[in-house]
């Protein structure tokens, strides 16, 4: 699957609000332009509104199972209000999805916006890519761009402690 489409960046952006559970309305702002997200200035309100959110997007992450991780991201899109419109900024300029008006404000956009880039990243297949790390201690999550789609862990560091850690076991045990 492609992971640099704007609508997967739905789902890269509930990665970082997840791992951001409480940003500063600054860092949100620079997170969403990141995604070229439109009229991203978040308030300190925003940023507020969308904690709740983020708690419901990890537990996607978080499920056991492909069946689990889709029921969940439906039950998002409903909780969301997620309504598809194809929309252009102009004569010529490209027609693109918006997942709620941006008259409904920045709160409603980015849960619509994150609940649609996990189901299509579900329905691309891709479901078991929407990832948490396994180490115990550790509660960042991820999507899995990898070429195999076998990550556990979230980065390099987790994976040494882990294995470290194992090894350290294994020699106790001999
Ligand atoms: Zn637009
Ligand atoms: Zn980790």
């Amino acid at each position: 699957m492609q992971f640099n489409t704007y609508t997967v960046a739905g789902a890269h952006i509930a990665v970082w609000l997840v791992n951001h559970p409480a940003p500063e309305p600054p860092e949100l702002t620079a997170a969403l332009l990141d995604h070229d997200v439109h009229e991203p200035a978040a308030t300190a309100a925003d940023a507020l509104a969308l904690r709740p959110w983020a708690a419901r997007l990890r537990a996607v992450f978080e499920a056991d199972g492909v069946t689990a991780k889709a029921e969940l991201a439906d039950a998002l899109l409903i909780a969301a209000d997620c309504r598809p419109r194809l929309v252009s900024h102009g004569t010529g300029q490209p027609f693109h999805f918006h997942y709620a008006p941006v008259a409904t404000g920045l709160p409603p956009r980015v849960r619509a916006l994150t609940a649609a880039g996990l189901a299509h990243v579900i329905d691309d297949g891709g479901g078991s890519r929407l990832g948490a790390c396994v180490r115990p201690g550790c509660d960042v999550v991820f999507l899995d761009t990898s070429r195999n789609g076998r990550r556990h862990f979230c980065t390099l560091r987790c994976a040494n402690q882990v294995n470290v850690s194992a090894h350290r076991l294994r020699a106790r045990t001999r």
